[in-house]
């Protein structure tokens, strides 16, 4: 039916000229083309400062690598990161920050040689490709251009620079290890202070290395259970009794004897290893402790769980679910999350708390009083406790000023009511000084020390770790009676 009409209407009308339907159509081709380009130049352009973004960047340094090496000739990766931009970025907004980002763009480009490429990989963070040979120079020049003042908002600042060097083929083989030598350069720039330069060498080297070995050993550890729990007592101000335990991992290296989480738990977070650490931990921690749980001996545990998991939209499903394969109660589990994850992302945060919350798994906010100790997070979500940052609980007694703060932070918790964990008390004065101003509990190497859990085992049907000689505190009595 459809095909007969189609004919019937050719048969009817006269036969068009093809010319001006091609030009029309060869005009929406170019049309198609352009668009088509310009989308790509969108996706491979950062559009603050209109330089090349990461993912081309990464894509321009491989094809160049293989250009240099059918020349046999070096390149030299440049990587730049203000220094002080977060506090410029803070003090004087975000708009003051994107000026700067884009004045600092400017610069990096009119400064560039033919042949040298600027890319911006990210926040603060600037690159450039160059085939220059004077590496030292090069870098001088970089950081030269990057000091000059610039006039925002009426205010002078000149945000200055740190640059790190990896040189092809000298340094690095290929395109991922130049930038992971070039990125090690700058890092040891900037916590040195920033405002340098500096090239992979023999240390960052040897460091690499280093890092290499820890990581083959750190996949073997993992799966090897040389990775274990250590329980750290948290007591009850009152009674001197321990309440809960802190579970804090340790790993049994073979040669290098036993080795402190700030040894291992950064580069496991940085090698995407830190959850499987946190699980083995966790399912452990659970085994040994859901005993003492059934008889009493103690109220809940505390697990730490790195930010990194915590970004994870299955994070609290996984870790239910976890738990429902072990001895151990939700309601006797406490996750200790940082506030640096509540910033990350607010809304996942909720998400995450929430459903531990509603399967009765505790939240604490750990290391509170480092940050921006955030009161407005605290009251909007269910957070039950908090653990006061042992440089805080340091500081009392000691400074007027921290001993009235932490008197008014302990006000605010009993007033929305939240518990609050002191951590690292080491002095009896802390002690006393804590639970006079209502501190519920406490944990500290003036009452135990992280140890293992047979160790944990003897102190839990032992007696209680405090003297219970101190007083009650006002606070707490006059709560206990009213
Ligand atoms: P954190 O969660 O703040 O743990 C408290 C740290 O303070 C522990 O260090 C503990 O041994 C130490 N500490 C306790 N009382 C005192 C004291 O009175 N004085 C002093 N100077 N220190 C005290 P540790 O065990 O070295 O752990 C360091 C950090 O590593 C932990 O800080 C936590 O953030 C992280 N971490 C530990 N275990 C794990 C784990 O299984 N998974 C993850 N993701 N992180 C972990
Ligand atoms: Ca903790
Ligand atoms: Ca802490």
């Amino acid at each position: 039916m459809w095909s007969v009409s189609v004919r019937r209407s050719e048969a009817k009308s006269p036969v068009p000229d093809p010319q001006p339907r091609l030009e029309a159509l060869a005009a929406r081709v170019a049309e198609l083309e352009a668009e088509r380009e310009l989308t790509l130049r969108l996706a491979q352009t950062d559009s603050l400062t209109g330089l090349v973004n990461r993912g081309a960047f990464t894509a321009e340094l491989c094809e160049r690598l293989d250009a240099a090496r059918a020349a046999g000739r070096p390149v030299a990766l440049f990587v730049v990161d203000l220094d002080r931009f977060k506090h410029l970025n803070d003090t004087l907004g975000h708009h003051a920050g994107d000026l700067l980002l884009a004045e600092v763009g400017q610069r990096l480009r009119d400064d560039a040689g033919p042949g040298e490429l600027v890319a911006r990989l990210g926040g603060d963070e600037f690159a450039l490709i160059s085939d220059d040979r004077e590496v030292a120079a090069r870098a001088q020049r970089l950081l030269t251009c990057l000091s000059q003042p610039q006039t925002i908002y009426g205010r002078v600042v000149a945000p200055g620079a740190s640059v790190g060097v990896a040189v092809y083929p000298d340094d690095a083989g290929d395109a991922s290890d130049l930038q992971r030598f070039a990125d090690m350069a700058l890092y040891r720039v900037k916590i040195r202070g920033g405002r340098r330069w500096s090239a992979f060498d023999a240390e960052l080297r040897a460091e690499n290395l280093r890092r290499q070995t820890l990581e083959a050993e750190l996949r073997r550890a993992i799966p090897g259970g040389e990775i274990e729990p250590w329980f750290q007592p948290v007591i009850d101000s009152n009674t001197g009794r321990i309440v809960a335990v802190e579970v804090l991992a340790r790993w049994n290296h073979p040669e290098q004897g036993r080795l402190l989480p700030a040894a291992f738990v950064p580069i496991a977070e940085e090698l995407g290893l830190i959850g499987q650490i946190d699980e083995a931990v966790f399912e452990t921690a659970c085994a040994r402790a859901a005993p003492w749980v059934a008889e009493g001996l103690i109220e809940s545990i505390s697990c730490n769980v790195s930010p990194r998991d915590l970004l994870d939209p299955a994070f609290s499903r996984k870790l239910i679910g976890r738990l429902s394969r072990t001895a151990l109660p939700a309601t006797a589990l406490t996750v200790e999350v940082t506030e640096t994850f509540l910033l990350q992302d607010f809304a996942l945060a909720r998400r995450h708390i929430e459903r531990l919350a509603a399967k009765g798994v505790r939240v604490a906010l750990d290391d509170f009083g480092t940050g921006y100790s955030n009161i407005r997070a605290l009251m909007s979500l269910p957070i039950q406790t908090v653990k006061l940052d042992r440089s805080l609980i340091e500081a009392v007694g000691r400074d007027a000023r921290v001993s009235k703060l932490v008197s008014a932070m302990l006000h605010a918790a009993r007033t929305l009511g939240v518990r609050i964990v002191a951590e690292g008390v080491e002095h009896e004065a802390q002690a006393l000084f804590l639970r006079a101003a209502g501190c519920d509990r406490m944990q500290g190497y003036l009452f135990a020390r992280p140890m293992p859990a047979e160790q944990v085992e003897v102190h839990l049907r032992g007696s209680p770790l405090m003297d219970l000689a101190m007083p009650p505190s006002p606070a707490l009595a006059r709560r206990r009676h009213g």
